[in-house]
């Protein structure tokens, strides 16, 4: 992977056609730091978040040692680039062969279900193996988060308990219990309540459970959207853990996957066309901007431009823009509203910041588009839980104004290199 000390390098040493994705593998390894810190428990990292080589690789070399995997593609991929590590299969159904393939190639023992028919598939497809780890994934409610997890699956707590007890009988190994409380998860003590209910199903099947895993849905920083403290997640967690009834070795675990790479990616787009406050750019809703059309987040936005001129930074007064996608379908619309200076022309380049997580792993290869570059860069990100960069991503125009500028650029006549810090 290229190397640029920072987005405005990589314009300003070449004008890229197509989308770039930017890599910040220094925050990846400072969110993966901060979760073995401060999370008392094993962190297992959802792999459909961001399925990047260099996101696996940053998680491995810091300590991430577990992940959350929902097909064989995906375990393929941590086999190739986080050798050794512990895999999960969390999807509730996967095809027996998956299943078999799973356990007999690649040695994964962990597998959830939320059916007595997908236990006894998976019983079935490992040969009746007695080594499995066999994890119930419950249906919790979904309140205070942006995206519910729960719609498809989770079993029910009317049904839970027979389940959990025909787990128990299953296995000689562990028997537990998951859930998601939903993604982007804006309440911690949703997670200390998701346990309470996962502690009654508990105790009305009689089981003892060795592992509780509370799954993903820790926040990341988007406009409108700033959630409470990391911290504040953890201490819900380790506090619902201690009311739960389970013995003195049931392990805790997470899934996380927003919150470990949310920030440490942001994509490069170019205006192709500028039509009043609608601008056309190279990437969109069947690339890295899937959330931008169908939630209408208002990511965050910084202006590049690419002309001939003086290399200055230029304060303009903004306004709000909504993007169309390269493609000709018209779902292919960003709303916004992205606040970018006014004079916003085709040729400029616009960074949307906080695509590390559904944002990068969406893009499809739809209408010929899609076929975006990734180049590493060690610039703060547009907005961090982790203290990296503001917390607030602030939407008042007045106040928006103090924060963005125009980047004037020239084209390097001779001097890319030095200019790019390129190594
Ligand atoms: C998607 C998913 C996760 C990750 O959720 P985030 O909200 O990104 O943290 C964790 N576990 C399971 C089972 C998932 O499907």
């Amino acid at each position: 992977m290229q190397t640029y000390h920072t987005p405005l390098d990589l314009v300003r040493e070449r004008s890229p056609e197509r989308p770039v994705a930017f890599a910040r593998p220094g925050v990846v390894a400072v969110a993966a730091r901060w979760f073995q810190d401060s999370f008392q428990g094993d962190v297992f990292y959802a792999v459909k978040a961001n399925p990047s080589p260099w996101v696996i690789e940053t998680l491995a070399a810091n300590g991430v040692a577990s992940f959350d995997v929902a097909s064989i593609p995906e375990i393929e991929l941590v086999a190739e680039h986080a050798p050794g590590s512990r895999m999960a299969f969390m999807h509730p159904v996967k095809s027996r062969r998956a299943i078999a393939q799973a356990y007999f190639d690649h040695g994964v023992k962990t597998f959830s279900f939320d059916t007595h028919e997908e236990l006894q598939k998976i019983i079935e497809a490992t040969g009746n193996a007695d080594d499995l780890s066999l994890i119930v994934r419950l249906g919790v409610s979904a309140e205070g988060a942006a995206y519910s997890l729960s719609g498809k699956f989770g079993v029910d707590s009317h049904h839970a308990p027979a389940l959990l007890l025909a787990a128990r009988r299953a296995t000689q190994d562990r028997m537990g219990v998951s859930f998601h409380v939903g993604s982007q998860c804006m309440r911690p003590t949703a997670f200390q309540a998701a346990m309470a209910q996962a502690n009654r199903a508990i105790l009305r099947a009689g089981v003892m459970v060795d592992v509780v895993d509370v799954g993903g849905g820790f926040p990341s920083v988007y406009p409108g959207m700033v959630p409470p403290d990391l911290s504040d997640y953890v201490d819900s967690i380790h506090r619902g853990f201690a009311e739960m009834s389970v013995h003195k070795d049931t392990e805790l675990w997470a899934e996380p996957g927003r919150a470990l790479v949310a920030e440490a990616s942001s994509v490069l787009t170019k205006v192709e066309l500028r039509k009043g406050d609608a601008l056309y750019l190279n990437d969109g809703s069947y690339g890295s901007l899937f959330d931008a059309a169908h939630s209408k987040w208002p990511f965050p936005v910084k202006l590049y431009r690419g002309e001939d001129g003086a290399g200055e930074e230029v304060e303009g007064p903004l306004k709000p823009f909504r993007f169309y996608g390269p493609t000709c379908d018209s779902i292919d619309h960003m709303p916004g509203p992205f606040w970018l200076p006014e004079d916003v022309r085709e040729g400029d380049y616009i960074e949307i910041g906080m695509l590390g997580a559904y944002g990068i792993a969406m893009n499809t290869r739809f209408n010929g588009f899609g076929d975006a570059e990734t180049v590493a860069v060690s610039d703060a990100p547009m907005a961090s839980m982790y203290g990296l960069a503001g917390r607030h991503i602030r939407l008042p125009r007045e106040q928006q104004q103090e924060e963005r500028k125009v980047v004037r650029l020239s084209r390097p006549k001779g001097a890319a290199g030095k200019k790019g810090r390129r190594r």
